[in-house]
C-alpha cells in the first residue's frame, strides 16, 4: 500500500509522514530529503536539482520519477512526502504502483504554512525537524536526536518560500484534483499540533482499513 501526503509546503507532510511510517511499520520516502541528501554529497543528479531547489522551482519530473521508481523497487508499504508534486508524477507513480495509491491532504491556511516555514529549523546531519515555537530542542541549536547544528533551511527564506507557494499552488494543488477525481482522497485538517494532526491521520487510515487498530 503506498499512501501520498499532500498538502503545501510547511503543511507538515514530512512530520506526520515519519509519525504514519512509524505507526504503521512503512517506509518513509521524502523526495526532498533525497535529493538535499544527493546536495550534501555532491553527486550528478544532485548538481542537476539544486538550481531548482535553491530558487523554489521543480526539479525535472523525469529526474524525480526515476528516484521513485529506484526506491518504490524494494515492495513494502510507503509513505510518500513531496511526491507526487505535479499531475505527470501522479501518472507516473498509478503506473509504477502495483496497487492504487491514496492521497491524504493536510489543509493548512497560507498565514499558518508562512509561520511554519519561517520558524522551521532542520538538523545539518540528517534533517531532523523543529519549529522555533511548536517544537524547539532541548537545547538551542542543537538537535536532540544526534547533537548536530541546526539551521533554517536555504529554501525557507521568505522569498524563496513564497515561490515555492506559487509553484505549489500553479503545479501541486491539480494534483489534488487528481486524486479527487479518481475518489482515492481525503482532506483533513492540518492546523493544530503535531499530536492532533497525527490523531486524525490515524483515523483516515483506520478508516480506510490498512493499519489494523493502529
Ligand atoms: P520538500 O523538502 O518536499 O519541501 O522539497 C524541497 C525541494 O525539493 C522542492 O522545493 C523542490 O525543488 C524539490 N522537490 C522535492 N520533491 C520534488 C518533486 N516531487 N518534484 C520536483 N521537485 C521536488
Amino acid at each position: 500500500m503506498i499512501w501520498v501526503l499532500l498538502g503545501p509546503p510547511g503543511a507538515g507532510k514530512g512530520t506526520q509522514a515519519a509519525l504514519l511510517a512509524e505507526a504503521g511499520s512503512l517506509a518513509h520516502l521524502s523526495t526532498g530529503e533525497l535529493l538535499r541528501e544527493h546536495l550534501r554529497a555532491r553527486t550528478p543528479l544532485g548538481e542537476q536539482a539544486r538550481r531548482h531547489m535553491e530558487s523554489g522551482g521543480l526539479v525535472p519530473d523525469e529526474v524525480v520519477i526515476a528516484m521513485v521508481r529506484e526506491r518504490l523497487s524494494n515492495g513494502r508499504g510507503f509513505v510518500l512526502d513531496g511526491f507526487p508534486r505535479t499531475v505527470a508524477q501522479a501518472e507516473a507513480l498509478d503506473a509504477i504502483a502495483a496497487e492504487a495509491p491514496y492521497a491524504i491532504e493536510l489543509a493548512v491556511g497560507r498565514d499558518e504554512v508562512i509561520r511554519r516555514l519561517t520558524g522551521r529549523r532542520v538538523c545539518t546531519a540528517a534533517g531532523h525537524v523543529y519549529h522555533l515555537d511548536s517544537h524547539p530542542p532541548r537545547q538551542e541549536g542543537r538537535c536532540d536526536v544526534d547533537g548536530s547544528l541546526l539551521q533554517i533551511r536555504e529554501d525557507d527564506n521568505e522569498a524563496t518560500a513564497r515561490r515555492r507557494l506559487e509553484v505549489y499552488d500553479e503545479k501541486t494543488a491539480p494534483v489534488i484534483a487528481y486524486y479527487e477525481g479518481a475518489g482515492r482522497l481525503v482532506r483533513i485538517d492540518g492546523e493544530g499540533s503535531a499530536t492532533e494532526v497525527r490523531d486524525r491521520l490515524a483515523r483516515v487510515v483506520r478508516d480506510v482499513g490498512v493499519i489494523e487498530g493502529g
